[in-house]
């Protein structure tokens, strides 16, 4: 049967997505990490990205950064430093459509990053606002962390994840994304015959 799952935008104009956790994903997770001097890439991360780019996903990066509400360092480093790695994506061919960051916390030194949000995984307000500004096709689309936070974090937004444990990332993505295509029933948009009585969209 000659049904193909497109990658790329559907009827609706939606493309899938891929959100990525940022430490212990993207780069080595060596505690907060806000410095490009201590950026230490993944195995596969940037191919990851590129390989994503290439096939016309979203890509977004949904990060806990409570070392702002600490105190440790400043939003200002958090976004240089996301500068510093979209320059390295691009340098491979790929492009992170969005960094998000949560710069909260509870108990939080600062007064103004001090509450309980709804962003702060496993709340799922980042991936949430990022569905609404961008045409994210939910059912296509997952979560990629390292902490159960992540996931759950997923889950509460109605997305599939996947729990990254180290190794290479572009080879674990691969999996997890047959996996997820596997666990989807085909509702393709793209019928290669006009014979086929199954092309659903
Ligand atoms: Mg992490
Ligand atoms: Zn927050």
């Amino acid at each position: 049967m000659a049904v193909t799952r497109t990658q790329g935008i559907d009827l609706n104009g939606r493309r899938p997505a891929i959100f990525f956790d940022r430490d212990g994903v993207l780069n080595e997770d060596l505690g907060f990490v806000h410095k490009p001097e201590q950026l230490q890439w993944v195995a596969g991360a940037r191919e990851a990205v590129s390989y994503l780019t290439k096939l016309g996903y979203l890509i977004f990066v949904v990060t806990n950064q409570s070392g702002i509400a600490r105190g440790f360092y400043g939003a200002e480093d958090v976004e240089k430093l996301h500068r510093v790695m979209q320059d390295n994506f691009k340098a491979f061919g790929g492009r992170i459509d969005a960094f998000a960051y949560c710069p909260h916390h509870p108990e939080a030194a600062t007064a103004a990053f001090r509450q309980h949000c709804q962003c702060r995984k496993p709340s799922p307000g980042m991936i949430f606002d990022l569905m609404q500004k961008w045409p994210v096709d939910r059912r296509r689309s997952l979560l990629i962390g390292d902490q159960p936070r992540d996931l759950a974090a997923a889950t509460a937004a109605g997305i599939a994840s996947a729990l990254f444990r180290g190794g290479n990332l572009l080879e674990f993505l691969q999996a997890a994304l047959r996996e997820l295509d596997a666990n989807n029933p085909i509702q393709s948009t793209t019928c290669q015959s006009e014979e086929l009585d199954v092309c659903t969209a």
